[in-house]
């Protein structure tokens, strides 16, 4: 192989990396996976590959030698005694025949017992016992570190606080939501943002500073792992599991012991039949070796025992026929493409559209008009076109040929390099234009309530707006609009009109983040602001400036620069504020003084409990913005102050009395 090859391998190997990374990003910080997980387990297994025939390519952060996971700054960090790691993973019958051949290889014996275990979807949880009390709560994290979420854990009522073993014992199992309970939360019309999946939701509900928030979600947790047997003399798994039975901690009831891999297998099938029928979502069958006593010499990874496999099911895939591929552009002019399909029945919803990435990707999979294929939930929300089945493809299928001109405006499209997405360049594009504007005015951009997609495209196919800024005419445009069949009443023009002069008081972050720069998302746009404070400010940064807001990185420094510098930028800006729009960063806790006498909070960790007049989401706020300080759920010694309101939990109090913390009275800065 020649050096080029090996430069394209490295290349490619790094890239799996970095999209993994991603990937597990938004799966455990986030909380909002965008493929799914059968997506993201094939991607992992490609790189495995790539890793096994160049070792030397191999990256000290592979997702493939690290236990995935999250550790928020949110909460108190723990290390863990022993390593919380994963498991490995097995996607067929074959793989778990060699999984019980390298077991017998290794410990040179014949007769092998498993446990078969459903795998909970849900998220790791250590629980510390310390001379039989509830002691921690320790989130998985990165498998050397987790999250201390004690107090949350001690919400969930099935969890016993006591249990009969005198010294300190470490139980580990998994804390998930049941079906049912995911859809009230789900349905809950105070639940702002809705949860792709259960898993997301009880990792949500969990890992939520309110202890309140955990309280209500009903959380649930199994468990089946005592990592020091030996402290309760047991040696087996199963026995294992009846002396949990024993403490009332709750285990799954669908575990059997199988004699051999042959029953393992037969269990598999029935767990994979009957995948759907559990009340609570399973991910797959965790299969372990009965006999704990051969759990050193078997061993361990960095990343998984050797003593365990998870099998894991794919994501359920149904079948329909590709009707036509629609292309649009999008505001940042990509091109998306979106499939037609004969409509199906996928994870309880009909779907008609499914995602196809790009272009390239329908190329690779050779997918065709006409063909059957094969659609999933990514995430368990967004459906997408795994593939085509090529055994079906007869002759009314028609190759799908990938566009060169924008759908919209028909301006050559480009590819950038290392991209493999294609854009429409063309600056005076319709159809981006009104994604622009439909941006801009979205919720969390400008929040001009009633400006609809719908509405923009008619006031611009009717030249009413040309860009962003002449929104901000309408209001002398009524006797225009009115006269034209456009669907706007008199009322709702009123409306409009009033939301539209409403945003001109916004907060300088909603300006930015509306006015769509690359790369620049809300969060993003808020940090920026609330560091710089004026768009004249933002707008002369050098790149190293920008990137003293710790969460930018070099990409959107980049592209922020590059915003600035545009002549067409500028003159929007100009435009918008010769309109008077506000450009400068409102501060919504500017009002609140720090009095002389609370410099001392300054920099401070507290702890919140109790009810307050304010709610307890504003009192964080305040702390974190004008304070500088650092919210947690649970007192530890190194917290500095507890706050307390009307019903303080008692046990807080006596804790931070123990430890000498000081406690403060309701809303100090009052
Ligand atoms: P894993 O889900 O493959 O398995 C390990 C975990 O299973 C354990 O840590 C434990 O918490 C859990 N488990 C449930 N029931 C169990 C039982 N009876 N016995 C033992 N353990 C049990 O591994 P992981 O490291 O938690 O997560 C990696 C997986 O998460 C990936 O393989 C993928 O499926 C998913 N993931 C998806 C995305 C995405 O974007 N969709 C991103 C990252 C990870």
């Amino acid at each position: 192989m020649n050096d080029e090859s090996k430069k394209e391998i490295k290349n490619k190997m790094d890239q799996l990396v970095k999209q993994l990374k991603q990937y597990e990003y938004e799966y455990y910080a986030l909380e909002e996976p965008t493929v799914s997980d059968y997506e993201y387990d094939q991607l992992l297994n490609q790189l495995k590959k790539y890793e096994n025939n160049f070792p030397e390519f191999i990256r000290f952060d592979s997702p493939t030698k690290r236990v995935g996971g999250f550790i928020s700054e949110k909460f108190n960090k723990v290390k863990h005694k022993i390593p919380m790691l994963s498991l490995s993973n097995a996607f067929d019958e074959n793989d778990l025949i060699k999984f019980d051949t390298d077991i017998k290889k290794e410990l040179g014996i014949s007769d092998i017992e498993y446990v078969v275990e459903p795998k909970i979807d849900g998220l790791s949880i250590s629980l510390i016992y310390k001379n039989k009390f509830f002691y921690k709560a320790i989130t998985r994290g990165d498998g050397l570190t987790g999250e201390d979420v004690t107090e949350n854990v001690k919400t969930i009522r099935t969890i016993p606080l006591t249990i009969d073993y005198d010294g300190e014992l470490e139980i580990r199992g998994e804390i998930f939501l049941d079906k049912e309970s995911f859809q009230k939360i789900n349905n809950d019309p105070n639940t702002v943002k809705k949860f792709a999946n259960a898993r997301n939701a009880a990792s949500g509900s969990l890992r939520n500073l309110d202890t309140t928030v955990t309280a209500n979600r009903n959380l649930k947790g199994f468990f089946y792992y005592v990592p020091e047997n030996e402290k309760i003399n047991l040696s087996k798994q199963f026995d294992i599991l009846k002396w949990l039975d024993s403490q009332r901690i709750l285990r799954s009831k669908d575990i059997v012991k199988c004699k051999d891999i042959f029953e393992v297998l037969d269990r598999v099938k029935y767990l994979t039949e009957n995948r759907n029928n559990f009340d609570y979502d399973i991910d797959g069958i965790v299969i372990k070796v009965n006999n704990v006593s051969f759990y050193e010499e078997l061993g361990y990874t960095s990343k998984f025992p050797k003593w365990a496999i998870a099998y894991k099911f794919p994501a359920n895939v149904k079948e329909s026929i590709l009707k036509s591929i629609d292309v649009t552009v999008g505001r940042t002019g990509r091109i998306n493409f979106i499939a037609n399909i004969d409509p199906i029945e996928l994870d309880g919803s009909v779907i008609s559209k499914a995602t196809l990435h790009n272009a390239e990707y329908i190329y690779e999979k050779d997918i065709r008009i006409n063909d059957v294929v094969q659609i999933y939930k990514a995430g368990d929300i967004i459906p997408k076109i795994l593939g085509s089945k090529l055994e079906n493809r007869d002759e009314n299928s028609i190759k799908w040929i990938k566009p060169t001109h924008c759908p919209s405006c028909n301006s050559l499209l480009k590819q950038f390099e290392n991209e493999v997405d294609q854009y429409c360049i063309n600056k005076n594009c319709h159809e981006k234009i009104i994604q622009q504007i439909t941006h801009f005015c979205s919720r969390d951009a400008m929040n001009i309530d009633g400006v609809s997609e719908s509405i923009i495209r008619k006031l611009y196919e009717n030249n009413l707006i040309k860009d962003i800024s002449d929104i901000y005419l309408l209001k002398d445009k009524k006797e225009e609009i009115l006269s034209k069949d456009l669907l706007i009443k008199d009322k709702s023009f009123n409306n409009i009109i009033k939301a539209i002069e409403k945003s001109k008081q916004n907060s300088l972050e909603k300006l930015i983040f509306g006015l769509g720069i690359k790369h620049v998302g809300y969060t993003a746009a808020r940090l920026l602001c609330r560091r710089f404070k004026t768009l004249q400010n933002i707008a002369q940064l050098t790149k190293d400036e920008i990137q003293e807001v710790a969460e930018i990185g070099d990409k959107m420094a980049e592209s922020i620069i590059e915003w600035f510098s545009n002549s067409n930028n500028i003159e929007l800006v100009a435009k918008l504020l010769s309109y008077s729009i506000n450009m400068t960063y409102i501060d919504e806790y500017a009002n609140v003084n720090v009095k002389d006498e609370n410099l001392i909070f300054m920099n401070k960790s507290f702890v919140i409990t109790g009810s307050f007049n304010d709610n307890r989401n504003t009192i964080k706020n305040i702390l974190e913005s004008v304070y500088h300080a650092k919210v947690s759920g649970t007192i530890t010694k190194n917290t500095d102050y507890l706050i307390t309101g009307k019903n303080a939990t008692q046990s807080k109090v006596d804790k931070a009395n123990t430890l000498k913390i000081k406690i403060v009275s309701e809303e100090f800065w009052k």
